[in-house]
């Protein structure tokens, strides 16, 4: 049970980890909020899919904003919780969370950091100055 992924129907108090990220796909608002700060505010027992709720009361694109007029086929706020049903913790940076395999044979295989973009010369440009 403790590796279960939380969802929507988890308690705050049975969040797995510190900070509680919020995101949209509409607005492009996200938030990192502290699990305390929640628990104080909501309480430890308010559910994870109420918290989303909330983030998205607050969203322009909020299908219940009283702001907006009701639209049959209206944008809808897709505030969500990328953390809820995904396992392993947020918080480590990319290089951590999982290691990412590259397909192909070793002469496939790319350098570890991105090479620096050159800047392209046309061809044909004159290159030995005027
Ligand atoms: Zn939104």
């Amino acid at each position: 049970m403790a590796d279960e992924p939380p969802d929507e129907d988890t308690l705050l108090r049975r969040y797995p980890w510190v900070v509680v990220r919020f995101a949209c796909h509409f607005c492009r608002r996200g938030g990192d909020v502290r699990l305390a700060v929640l628990a104080a505010k909501f309480g430890a027992d308010v559910t994870m899919g109420r918290l989303v709720g909330r983030f998205i009361a607050g969203c322009e694109w909020a299908p219940y904003n009283p702001t907006r007029k009701p639209q049959k086929y209206g944008m809808k706020c897709g505030g969500y919780c990328p953390d809820l049903r995904r396992r392993g913790p947020p918080d480590l940076p990319p290089s951590l969370s999982g290691l990412t395999l590259i397909e192909g044979g070793r002469r496939d295989m790319l350098p570890a950091e991105p090479a620096p973009l050159e800047r392209r010369r046309r061809i044909g440009e004159a290159d030995d100055g005027g």
